[in-house]
């Protein structure tokens, strides 16, 4: 996302609002658990997901796009191409 497209303010509790169309975009239901990730100053918000995106598995992880895929699912995504 572009720098400075949409701003929020923290609440007093810590709080910030995802905007809907956010949410709406990345698919972002009710109790979807997000991960925050500090990378310096600035901080990402990511789905929460503990294994292999298509798949589930957690062993051999690696990540693509940030998003993590499992040693078998990429050696069959290698073997599309
Ligand atoms: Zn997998």
């Amino acid at each position: 996302m572009k720098r400075g497209g949409i701003v929020r303010s923290v609440d007093e509790l810590g709080r910030i609002t995802v905007p809907k169309e956010l949410r709406d975009s990345l698919g972002w239901e009710p109790q979807t658990r997000v991960e925050f990730v500090v990378e310096g100053e600035e901080v990402r918000l990511r789905r929460y997901a503990t294994g292999c995106a298509f798949c589930g598995e957690e062993k051999s992880l690696r990540t693509f796009r940030d998003k993590p895929v499992c040693a078998r699912c990429l050696r069959e995504l290698k073997s599309l191409f």
